[in-house]
């Protein structure tokens, strides 16, 4: 098991009925290693050039966490150039990475939709749906309808 820093590791001088040399990881809530070092603003820059969603695995903030429980995904910063080879902690060396994939558990991710049975199940969905997709696309792409005919 992979323990970031943040983790809450307690010891037997935590907890009375701990061993010496057992541990207890209390929970697995990652604390922000790197919320320190990196202020509301930078965050909020990347956060908003990605589009809260993650740069790995396409999940966005809000998404029900695709290894279940009532969780949701939440969005972390993750470095492009990590700081053991010389990264920094600037905007242009971050961007938007989900828990899991920060916590490297991308390789064990549900496989990526294929593109037939997408739009498969986007076709079955209610007219109302379709146009829910289409919005959230338009709005991820930063593109906007233009009617067919339309005088130019
Ligand atoms: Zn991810």
């Amino acid at each position: 098991m992979l323990i970031k820093v943040g983790s809450q590791i307690l010891t037997h001088r935590d907890r009375a009925n701990l061993k010496p040399n057992q541990y207890l990881l209390e929970t697995i809530e990652r604390l922000p290693a790197f919320a320190r070092d990196i202020s509301k603003e930078t965050k909020a820059q990347v956060l908003e050039r990605n589009g809260y969603t993650c740069q790995m695995c396409g999940f966005g903030a809000g998404d029900p966490d695709p290894f279940g429980g009532n969780r949701t995904v939440r969005l972390t910063m993750g470095h492009i150039l990590d700081k053991s080879k010389g990264g920094n902690d600037s905007a242009n060396n971050l961007r938007a990475v989900c828990t899991n994939c920060n916590e490297g558990l991308q390789n064990t991710a549900p496989p990526k939709p294929d593109s037939i049975h997408l739009k498969s199940q986007v076709r079955r969905a209610t007219v109302e749906d379709q146009k829910f997709v289409l919005d959230w696309l338009l709005q991820k792409f930063n593109l906007e309808v233009v009617p067919k005919g339309k005088p130019t």
